[in-house]
């Protein structure tokens, strides 16, 4: 760590306590950071009072398309966007404040588990750099949704327009204006 300024570190424990304050995977922590294992575990520990939790990253694109999922993403995904337009700092920044704004906007109760949690919402990214998933406008409502390339190849109409009959029990979201094609 010498050779980091003193100012690269305290902006990289800053973005690693949030990241853990809303609970990010060591791997998302080691990846975004250029702080040591050791004293990343040390910080999680103090931040978090347990040990962080091990395995492996959720790999898998399809999770994002069921229909709760797929909203959820895509609102904050639509934050991250607009986002990127009028925010300057690194992407992990943008992502962490899009998240705060997504949490905002989900959240119900105080402590309520998100549907998107902070290790899917950075996943997403970074499937959406590698081509895996991108987004597309839904052709009834012209909202903004992420669909992975087998969706992109058809007409796409998202959950919001056409929910599964096991949506009705749950709560809409207020995401109307959230998912516009032009935000
Ligand atoms: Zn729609």
């Amino acid at each position: 760590m010498c050779d980091t300024s003193i100012i690269a570190r305290i902006r990289d424990e800053k973005i690693a306590m949030e990241l853990i304050h809303f609970g990010a995977r060591m791997q998302v922590l080691e990846y975004e950071t250029s702080l040591s294992r050791r004293w990343l575990l040390k910080l999680y520990k103090e931040v978090k009072g347990c040990s962080p939790p091990k395995g492996m990253l959720p790999f898998s694109a399809d999770w994002y398309m069921s229909w709760e999922q797929n909203i959820h993403s895509s609102i904050f995904y639509n934050i991250y966007r607009y986002l990127q337009k009028s925010e300057y700092g690194r992407p992990v920044e943008i992502m962490l404040k899009a998240y705060w704004l997504y949490l905002g906007q989900s959240q119900t109760e105080p402590n309520e588990k998100p549907v998107l949690e902070l290790t899917r919402a950075w996943t997403l990214l970074r499937f959406i750099d590698c081509g895996m998933i991108n987004h597309t406008v839904c052709r009834s409502c012209g909202g903004n949704f992420i669909t992975t390339p087998e969706y992109m190849r058809q007409t796409f109409t998202c959950s919001l327009c056409f929910p599964p009959s096991r949506a009705s029990k749950k709560t809409t979201l207020p995401v109307s204006g959230m998912l516009s094609a032009s935000a």
